[in-house]
């Protein structure tokens, strides 16, 4: 079964524990070369930390969804034996956005987001994603609206692009890891990002492209 952050609905799926953020462009259009069989890109050169593997499988599995090429929901049977890790590990792994994020926003993060990119931006750095709830609610958005889901989007893509001036490793297999890490490129813990992401968030209203509201 396709678990529910990995592939939440049709529209958009994740793998970035696939090693997808472990190429060293991480750039959007960088990244759908990759998952559109660019061979030119040196999976195992052009990298940001050696020691992970970029799995070769992962691909689009059908338009703007990144997603296991090997699946059996792709296959109709499981060839993930074939890959590294296997079908064991494949199956059973959970990233620690999973353990991060409560019920209500994962929910949140799947009902706002529609692009893979920046869907996988909040996957990778889920103590960010709740960053952005809190800067959101901060400015007094309602976050049901749909200004709240522009504003989610834009948000992470000003986040990828913070993240894409930097070489450092993104993905981090344990919440341990995570932890251990997370302060040299969450928007959490970047308080010079997270004062300009603010401002920036702040001129979009300003210009009416969208509108301010206030909790009941
Ligand atoms: S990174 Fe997390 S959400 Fe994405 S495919 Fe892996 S386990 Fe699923
Ligand atoms: S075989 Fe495993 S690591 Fe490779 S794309 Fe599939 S799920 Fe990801």
């Amino acid at each position: 079964m396709f678990k529910t952050l990995c592939q939440p609905d049709g529209i958009k799926g994740c793998s970035v524990c696939c090693g997808l953020f472990n190429l060293r462009d991480i750039s959007k259009k960088n990244l759908e070369s990759f998952l559109s069989g660019d061979s030119s890109i040196d999976a195992l050169n052009d990298v940001r930390d050696i020691t992970s593997h970029i799995c070769i499988h992962q691909s689009f599995i059908s338009k703007n969804r990144p997603g296991c090429t090997l699946h059996p929901q792709i296959q109709g049977t499981d060839h993930r034996n074939s890959s590294l890790y296997g079908a064991k590990i494949c199956e059973e792994y959970l990233c620690p956005a999973h353990s991060i994020l409560n019920a209500e926003q994962k929910q949140l993060l799947v009902s706002s987001v529609t692009d893979w990119y920046l869907y996988s931006i909040a996957i990778l750095d889920p103590e960010g994603f709740i960053c952005i709830i809190d800067i959101i609610i901060s400015l007094h958005l309602l976050t049901t609206s749909h200004n709240a889901a522009s504003l989610i989007s834009e948000a992470l893509s000003f986040h990828a692009n913070a993240l894409s001036q930097s070489a450092t490793c993104y993905f981090y297999y344990s919440q341990a890891e995570y932890n251990q890490h997370k302060v040299e490129f969450s928007l959490r813990y970047n308080f010079k990002e997270k004062s300009l992401l603010r401002k920036h968030l702040m001129n979009i209203l300003d210009k009416g492209v969208l509108h301010r509201h206030h909790f009941a």
